[in-house]
């Protein structure tokens, strides 16, 4: 009987043991599991701190990126309200300044075209003009009244620039004729 009661304790005892023995394998599964949830947790967190950070750099940024185009805007602001009062003051009493204005390059413009005229005709590079009496001037020394190649009837092979001796005067230049 004592036996007996003994053997069942024994088997009662190892019961418990084995017991224990999966439960605590069981707590040590369960704490790795939460080890691991716990570093993934942890990642997270780090993760969403990070990015945190990272937000905060760009809400920064952000910030000061608006402020200078608030700035900016600012400025332009006041440029445009500037050039408003200038067009504002030019229409008031500018109807003859701008008509003066027209005038003054209408003016230019014409001496412009007639200073380009006269400067062709009299002093562009110094070209030495030549004469041939039979076919009029031009700066090709190649063709004068004493060397032409197709000289007319009653040709002057005298007649120069200054002394045409009645010669042909195809392409005489305007104004003063520069001689050589
Ligand atoms: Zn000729």
């Amino acid at each position: 009987m004592v036996d007996a009661q003994r053997t069942l304790r024994e088997q009662q005892i190892s019961a418990q043991a084995a017991g224990f023995h999966n439960q605590a394998n069981w707590m040590q599964a369960r704490m790795e599991q939460d080890t691991t949830h716990m570093a993934n947790a942890a990642e997270a967190i780090m993760n969403l701190a990070t990015a945190t950070v990272g937000d905060r750099q760009v809400v920064d940024s952000l910030t000061a990126t608006i402020a200078n185009l608030t700035a900016q805007l600012q400025q332009k602001d006041t440029l445009i309200a500037t050039l408003q009062q200038q067009v504002a003051s030019n229409r008031e009493g500018g109807g003859r300044g701008s008509g003066a204005r027209g005038g003054g390059r209408g003016g230019g413009r014409g001496r412009g075209g007639a200073t380009t005229t006269t400067t062709t005709t009299t002093d562009a590079t110094p070209r030495t003009l030549y004469y041939c009496w039979s076919h009029g001037y031009s700066y090709n020394p190649a063709h004068r009244s004493d060397n032409c190649t197709d000289k007319k009837a009653h040709h002057k092979v005298d007649a120069t620039v200054t002394a045409n001796m009645g010669g042909e005067q195809y392409r005489r230049p305007r104004g003063h004729i520069t001689t050589s």
